[in-house]
């Protein structure tokens, strides 16, 4: 039996199905991340070619049955197609890479309503003119990583687990995390993180507003949280839309 849905849901990719069919993959608030048919979306009469654009945020009303691994979509309305991001390179190359991680990263249908709802915020954020995109990039970032279950932990060393001294140089390893200035002289250190860069990346951790950086640092702290990833999930092989930056 199938079940009639509503949910709210992120679009993460669109393919052409059949003559006039579309096959959708959604990222849903109540059931995660899930693939779709949507009868008719290309016609011309439909309403739907618009909407179902990557990274739109959208309500899609859906016949749900467990045992089908493409479900029926059956209407779907816009909330918000981020109209500022699509006129801006930079913001579409960010909300780009957040799809990406979506994609490659979340497993289908397991429902997580806290990383939808932080996406969405993410995405709105990056639509908003005054907001620097880079900047709410890597926020996002070392949110989903927590969210995806690999948080970094940046009070303690991975290592010995004694509490870090914020005024020392740190090391970085792409394997584990932080390591303290103890630990760092008999470990395998890819990265050292001074004193300045590290107290942005605690920033950047806790929810504060006021947060003084320089652009060149948030790449070095994308660049090394992309680099953990590749090094934790081995089918990940980087963002494809931060190659160009
Ligand atoms: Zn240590």
């Amino acid at each position: 039996m199938s079940e009639l849905l509503k949910t709210e849901a992120i679009v993460l990719r669109k393919l052409d199905y059949g003559d006039s069919s579309r096959i959708i993959h959604f990222f849903t608030e109540e059931f995660g991340k899930l693939t779709a048919i949507i009868k008719g979306a290309r016609s011309s009469k439909s309403k739907l070619g618009l909407i179902l654009d990557s990274f739109n945020y959208v309500q899609i009303v859906l016949y749900k049955k467990e045992t089908r691994d493409i479900q029926i979509v059956s209407d779907v309305d816009l909330l918000n197609h981020f109209g500022v991001i699509k006129e801006d390179f930079q913001r579409m190359q960010y909300a780009s890479a957040i799809v990406e991680l979506l994609s490659n990263l979340v497993s289908e249908n397991e429902a997580h309503k806290k990383l939808f709802i932080g996406t969405v915020k993410a995405l709105e954020i990056l639509n908003h003119p005054l907001r620097d995109p880079k900047l709410f990039f890597t926020k996002y970032l070392i949110f989903f990583i927590k969210e995806i279950g690999y948080a970094i932990s940046i009070d303690k060393c991975s290592q010995c687990e004694t509490l870090i001294n914020t005024n020392q140089t740190v090391g970085f390893n792409y394997d584990s995390g932080i390591i303290c200035s103890d630990c760092k002289s008999d470990r395998l250190v890819h990265l050292e993180l001074e004193k300045e860069l590290f107290n942005l990346f605690i920033c950047l951790n806790h929810k504060q507003n006021e947060i003084k950086y320089k652009q060149r640092d948030l790449d070095r702290i994308i660049r090394m949280l992309e680099k953990f990833l590749k090094y934790n999930i081995q089918e990940f092989k980087g963002l494809k839309s931060l190659e160009l930056l």
